[in-house]
């Protein structure tokens, strides 16, 4: 218990620091080329704050490192969009401890993508970048609960859900023949 509310003080400490900043400033800086500020897509987002080369890290997604078993607990309370797969046995939750990655929003068209060793994921530039842009990758969400995580990126090419390629092929099948008209 006492681990458990010493997490969740550190988190409210975060956001309200980040709010804060936000308020005053506009922007909370995350990394070299990353800031925290309003979100067109959802909440709080992270912008360019300069040009960023394709294939450059952006930021670390970092947060604590917890078991399968824990992800799916806290995925069931409303973590799974901040949770992160790091290896076969170890999630990362960017919501507690992170350094301000977990904000970065999905995208359907996104301009960076995660890259990850052992122990440490990364957001990588896709593309280059151009200051000012909203940083966005896929969640690459599997087709199961689907409808628990729409998607408004503003995208021409938005699925109307955080999928992965392989989920949204699935999915579109399955809306086209339930007469759902799929976006795409
Ligand atoms: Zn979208």
């Amino acid at each position: 218990m006492a681990k458990t509310s010493k997490r969740t003080l550190k988190l409210i400490r975060f956001q309200r620091e980040l709010e804060r900043r936000i308020e005053k400033e506009g922007s909370y800086t995350l990394s070299d080329y990353a800031e925290a500020r309003v979100s067109r897509i959802h909440g709080r987002g992270v912008f360019a704050c300069k040009r960023i080369p394709r294939g450059r890290r952006i930021i670390e997604y970092v947060g604590e490192k917890i078991s399968k078993t824990e992800a799916d607990r806290r995925s069931r309370v409303g973590h799974a969009v901040y949770i992160f797969d790091l290896n076969s046995r170890v999630d990362i939750d960017g919501a507690i401890g992170g350094n301000g990655a977990h904000l970065i929003n999905h995208g359907c068209e996104p301009n960076a993508r995660s890259e990850w060793d052992e122990n440490h994921v990364y957001i990588v530039a896709k593309r280059t970048i151009q200051p000012g842009e909203e940083i966005t990758y896929n969640y690459g969400f599997d087709e199961d609960n689907y409808e628990r995580y729409p998607c408004r990126c503003g995208s021409s090419k938005c699925r109307g859900y955080m999928l992965s390629n392989e989920a949204w092929r699935i999915v579109k099948r399955k809306l086209k023949l339930n007469g759902n008209g799929a976006k795409a």
